[in-house]
């Protein structure tokens, strides 16, 4: 396959700092072999069409091969107003739009980062851990309430999507998955530790599989993180999971995610942190994150695992050359990060 086409959405914030760095490392590494078209997305999108992902953004986003997120938001768009238009109804629209009910989080501890974290050395070797986080259902997305007095956030699945959500974690596992929740108090928690206890015992009873209520699990991340292999949580104990996890790398600035679940559609690639208004416009911005992105769109988007692995690995080597962005301690720049990683793929 070549010419593969990608859609772009750089963002807001570091966003479009961070996504320059993933297409320098792509047209230097592999030249001709994607294809990027940039679109507004986010807060940028508001300030030009008053929403946060316009149609025609969408639309482009569905006919592309893949879809490259930088990331969105900032204080600019920031209100309490309800009615106002917020960088995030571009990420939650999109997700929703594309069908992509699976996030996938991996977190590894890179031998040469393992003074960055703030855990123990010896607590996080080893760590080779990926979070499956249910992305388009629960409380994000059910009815939402206000009047003076209260309010309320409905949190709802269905069976339907506690089944496949399960089936990708069980795939993706190479020998146990904790499924999380909080079945001792609520009701959408029951469900779904009996729909994972079913999908388990009947398509893929070769896994270990253990269920784990979200506090013990939050504890047990920090406390022993090497002992989990697939964590499967539903949308909002992922969410929150998964940046706690982002601190045994050492910074959130190294962590990727792909979202995918629609066969006939493409997937989202993008960094798990946030648009970093605090640093945004500097140019020290830690690219890795987007690169280990674009290493996840070329595995699970195009099925080009060596492509991916040598990205990976060019990261690894960088970081153990002593590459160090000032989130990690150092003072590389974003341009001097990505040279340092490009270095090594050449
Ligand atoms: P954040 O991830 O943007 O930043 C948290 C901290 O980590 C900041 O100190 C920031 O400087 C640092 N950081 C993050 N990425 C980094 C990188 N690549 N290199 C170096 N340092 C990095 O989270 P936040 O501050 O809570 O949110 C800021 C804005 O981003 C908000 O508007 C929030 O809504 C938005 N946000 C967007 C996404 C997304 O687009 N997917 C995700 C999370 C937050």
């Amino acid at each position: 396959m070549s010419g593969s086409r990608v859609a772009l959405l750089p963002g807001d914030g570091i966003g479009p700092e961070v996504i320059d760095a993933a297409v320098v490392v792509c047209d230097s590494f592999c030249p001709g072999d994607y294809q990027f078209e940039t679109h507004l997305f986010g807060g940028c999108s508001i300030d030009a069409s008053g929403t946060a992902m316009t149609d025609e953004t969408l639309e482009a986003c569905r006919a592309a091969d893949a879809v490259l997120l930088g990331a969105v938001g900032g204080p600019k768009w920031d209100t309490t107003d309800a009615d106002a238009p917020r960088p995030e109804q571009g990420l939650l629209g999109l997700r929703k739009g594309l069908g992509l009910f699976a996030n996938l989080r991996p977190v590894r501890a890179i031998a040469a980062l393992v003074d960055a974290s703030p855990l123990r050395p010896e607590r996080i070797e080893g760590t080779n851990l990926l979070v499956v986080r249910e992305l388009t259902g629960g409380i994000y997305f059910g009815e939402k309430k206000r009047t003076e007095l209260m309010a309320s956030d409905l949190c709802e699945y269905s069976v339907e999507e506690v089944e496949r959500i399960a089936r990708v974690a069980f795939s993706a596992s190479r020998g146990k998955v904790s499924s999380i929740d909080k079945a001792n108090v609520l009701e959408t928690s029951r469900l779904w530790r009996e729909v994972v206890t079913r999908v388990h015992a009947e398509e893929f009873p070769q896994v270990e599989l253990e269920h784990v209520l979200v506090d013990n699990a939050a504890m047990q991340l920090v406390s022993t993180p090497g002992q989990f292999d697939v964590i499967l949580a539903e949308n909002l104990f992922g969410d929150i999971l998964s940046d706690e996890a982002a601190m045994i790398t050492g910074s959130i600035g190294m962590l990727p995610s792909a979202s995918i679940g629609n066969p006939d559609g493409p997937g989202l690639f993008e960094p798990v942190h946030g648009s970093a208004p605090d640093i945004a416009g500097q140019g020290i911005a830690n690219p890795l994150a987007m690169i280990l992105s674009l290493a996840m769109m070329m595995r699970h988007g195009f099925g080009r695992e060596e492509q991916a692995l040598a990205v990976e690995s060019a990261v690894d080597q960088a970081l153990a050359g002593g590459l160090r962005t000032a989130d990690l301690g150092g003072s590389a720049t974003t341009d001097e990060a990505t040279a340092a990683v490009l270095a090594h793929l050449k």
